[in-house]
């Protein structure tokens, strides 16, 4: 239950941020052009490949199948080897038990999922519902991709500020 909460509370150091902040710009890429890596995501096959050392296995309910089927692939780092992000909300969870249910904690900290609305594998999606789904996706990247680029402007700041404070001593 406390490795739990640290789905919200846990603050992302600058490095991680950073990290991630590369990954969603090699995502979005120069010109916006159809990139396969990017949009391999959409299906659960690949996000399941993603799962190459995942801590818990098919007995516990928190496996890379049902993290996959949640919408989930993996992005591990030095410091969190469990994170994981949503392909549509890019809602990144981590602290995951082993009797989590993925759908049921994706639900939890991202209600407005447009996937977890539909209900469905992207494969079953009819086109409408596909391209509904692929609009929300690239909205909640840039919304990602902004507040990275915001908290590293904070921390650029607040860098500038202490050396502007010790220059005026
Ligand atoms: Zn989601």
């Amino acid at each position: 239950m406390s490795k739990r909460s640290r789905k919200v509370s846990k603050k992302k150091s600058q490095k991680e941020n950073n990290e991630n902040s590369i990954k969603i710009a090699n995502e979005l890429s120069d010109n916006q052009i159809f990139r396969k890596e990017e949009y391999s995501m959409l299906f659960t096959d690949y996000r399941l490949k993603t799962f190459t050392d995942w801590p818990f296995d098919e007995d516990n309910s928190c496996n890379p199948y049902a993290l996959a089927s949640a919408g989930f692939y993996h992005i591990p780092t030095n410091e969190e080897p469990d994170a994981t992000r949503c392909f549509c909300c890019y809602k990144d969870l981590d602290g995951w038990e082993p009797d989590d249910n993925p759908w049921e904690e994706h639900r939890k900290h991202s209600p407005h999922c447009a996937f977890l609305s539909l209900n469905k594998s992207v494969e079953k999606l009819t086109v409408d519902e596909f391209l509904k789904l692929e609009c929300e996706r690239q909205k909640n990247k840039l919304k990602k991709l902004f507040h990275i680029k915001i908290d590293e402007l904070k921390h650029h700041g607040k860098n500038v500020r202490m050396e502007m404070a010790k220059i005026n001593k």
